[in-house]
């Protein structure tokens, strides 16, 4: 076997970011525990590859254990919206930044769950499990060197420190929400505006979002999924893709950044480009006629020329 590089370029990040699930040259879908190879052909071109297909690999950057992503991508062309008070509106003009909010911060105190708490004893039971196993055996058929207190014991500390990392984890997550919808949607101009006279959305798309915020492949952009905890629990690498499902109807997409360095209170700041990230902006269906010439009026003094529309529901209807 090749000598791995941990060589990653720009362009072969982004192949095993938009391609995780398949080999590119024979199109095989990995399952869970397959191996999958990132390297480059000999012409440098970044490859993305099962097993089979290494024979392309002149350079070997990383074989790795395939496990699927814990959420979905939208197709680029997905239409997201994101409803607001005009104030917010203003300051992410203002400050050509998107605001991630601390996971901790957020409103649902079920963020970042791994269930309820009476799930407390079937993680910690699972949780020692599987760290048992991993000191019973050792990869690459190595003996396990530990008498069985000392795999209790260790398993036991594991356990102690996943728990703490969960809760940690809360305050290094921060999230940007976004409403999933080919269309505009009345329930949500009142779920997202305090005062719905003064509410505006702006609409972009899944492409638009990731081009928008640098195409930054430390921001992760995918669909929740919503559960019912009573009868499933998500993996660890997934609480932050799950909410309950009477969260349904949010049909949420999320941008979600971890930063490990100095804890921001409240949330981060992404840089943004406006002008990608915003394909129109409309005003809710309840705001008064001057509004919109104000929205456009402030836009304007700010430098963008925005496409501004008038709410679809506020259109007059015939009996
Ligand atoms: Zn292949």
């Amino acid at each position: 076997m090749k000598t791995m590089t941990y060589r990653y370029t720009d362009e072969l990040k982004k192949l095993r970011y938009f391609h995780w699930d398949s080999c590119r040259l024979c199109n095989y879908n990995f399952i869970q525990g397959d191996a999958c190879n990132s390297g480059y052909r000999s012409n440098g071109e970044p490859l993305y590859v099962c097993d089979n297909c290494t024979i392309h690999l002149t350079e070997l950057a990383a074989r790795e254990t395939y496990s699927p992503r814990p959420y979905e991508i939208p197709t680029g062309h997905s239409t997201l919206w994101r409803y607001m008070d005009f104030t917010k509106f203003l300051s992410i003009l203002d400050t050509q930044s998107l605001f991630f909010s601390r996971v901790d911060k957020l409103a649902d105190p079920f963020e970042g769950a791994r269930g309820t708490i009476d799930h407390r004893q079937t993680w910690d039971n699972h949780l020692f499990t599987s760290y048992k196993q991993a000191a019973l055996y050792p990869p690459g058929g190595h003996q396990c060197t530990l008498t069985a207190e000392q795999i209790d014991t260790q398993s036991r500390q594991q356990v102690s420190i996943t728990n703490t990392n969960c809760e940690k984890a809360r305050q290094v997550t921060y999230i940007n929400c976004w409403h999933e919808n080919h269309s505009e949607s009345e329930a949500m101009w009142n779920l997202y505006s305090t005062d719905t006279t003064n509410a505006i959305a702006i609409k972009t798309t899944q492409d638009r979002l990731y081009k928008a915020l640098g195409e930054n492949l430390n921001i992760l952009i995918g669909r929740v999924k919503y559960i019912d905890f009573n009868a499933n629990l998500p993996a660890l690498n997934a609480v932050f893709w799950s909410k309950r499902v009477s969260f349904e109807h949010e049909r949420e997409v999320r941008a979600i950044v971890t930063n490990f360095g100095a804890q921001q209170f409240e949330g981060l700041q992404m840089p943004c480009n406006i002008l990608e990230l915003i394909e129109s902006v409309y005003i809710s269906p309840t705001a008064p006629s001057w509004f919109t010439q104000l929205v456009q009026n402030v836009a304007t003094r700010l430098g963008y020329q925005l496409k501004i529309f008038q709410s679809q529901l506020k259109a007059t209807p015939l009996y």
